[in-house]
């Protein structure tokens, strides 16, 4: 039976450590408080659960969170203007833009315009560049929440076949390099895939960020395999009166007997991944504030 890679444990000690450190620094060298802005258009109900749960986390650590949210009819040069001021403004240390944004907004032209030293979301192209030359600098939280669930459940992905399922700017293409960046041998795999099954099964660790409920069951894993679900689905309820549940890209049940290690749906890397935006949003405070270079891109803010 595999053993589950706990993210939900695992953040609330990011959460201890970062929430020590934010106190101790503001003691130490008189700073004021980590904020952080979210920058949200319109009214996508997947994205205010986001929201919410990032605004609760930052409150837990110290970290004073606050929303900018436009209607969804907003123009592309409303949401630059506040993209601007909150690059002006000094007691904003990281913005967030959520995304999906609405599709009459150019959602790149809007990353662009974020601060690269504000960019706790690693999408800048400078930040992104940083990334595939392996320099320090503000990294995409859910790969790098991967990576440190990885770490601390005592996963070195050196000289491992890595395969991940999915290529985006978001997820895949980061994940991949830092896989890369940690010595594991990495295939990436997209639609256009040809035999993702025997992919799959060659596959020691696999990292999952697809977007198609079960895409993996039993059949494509290999006996042994660390693997790792990003995807995240609403199930909705079967009668009424159940709640809504989640579930990942891999069939858990099918899928656990096999692995030697597993992450759940919901309580794997989610809550890793806001976890990180905290780390991110501590790390840009402490560079502004005095003190603390940036991480290096294999370690993480834990230590
Ligand atoms: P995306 O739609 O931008 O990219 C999906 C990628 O998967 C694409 O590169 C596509 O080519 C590939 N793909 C799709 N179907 C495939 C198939 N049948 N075989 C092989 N490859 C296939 O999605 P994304 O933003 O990268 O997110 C992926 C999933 O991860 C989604 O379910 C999303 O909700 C989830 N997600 C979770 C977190 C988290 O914190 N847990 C964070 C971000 C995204």
């Amino acid at each position: 039976m595999a053993k589950h890679l706990n993210g939900r444990l695992l953040a609330a000690r990011y959460e201890a450590s970062l929430r020590a450190s934010i106190a101790q620094h503001r003691a130490s060298a008189g700073c004021p408080p980590p904020g952080l802005a979210v920058v949200r258009v319109g009214d996508d109900p997947a994205s205010g659960v986001y929201v919410r749960k990032k605004a609760q986390a930052c409150g837990r650590v110290g970290i004073e969170s606050r929303m900018v949210h436009h209607v969804a009819v907003a123009s592309q040069q409303e949401v630059l203007e506040s993209i601007h001021q909150l690059n002006a403004d000094p007691s904003c240390d990281g913005i967030l833009v959520q995304l999906p944004v609405p599709s009459t907004l150019d959602a790149r032209q809007l990353l662009l315009a974020v601060d690269p030293a504000k960019d706790v979301d690693g999408l800048h192209p400078l930040n992104l560049g940083r990334l595939v030359r392996g320099e320090p600098g503000l990294r995409s939280c859910t790969p790098a929440g991967v990576m440190a669930l990885l770490a601390h459940g005592g996963i070195a992905p050196e000289g491992m076949r890595a395969l991940v399922i999915g290529r985006s700017v978001l997820v895949g293409q980061p994940m991949g390099i830092l896989l890369q960046q940690a010595n594991a041998t990495v295939t990436v795999a997209h639609s256009r895939t040809r035999d993702l099954s025997d992919h799959c099964r060659q596959a020691e660790l696999l990292v999952v960020a697809a977007g198609q409920p079960g895409l993996v069951g039993a059949d494509r894993v290999r006996p042994g395999a660390v693997v790792v679900d990003v995807g995240i689905h609403r199930v909705p309820p079967r009668q009424q009166g159940e709640r809504a549940a989640l579930c990942g890209d891999v069939c858990f049940a099918a899928v656990e007997p096999l692995a030697s290690h597993i992450t759940p749906v919901p309580g794997g890397v989610g809550p890793m991944t806001v976890a990180m935006l905290l780390c991110n949003t501590v790390q840009a405070w402490r560079q502004r504030c005095g003190g603390g270079a940036p991480r290096p891109a294999e370690t993480d803010c834990l230590h």
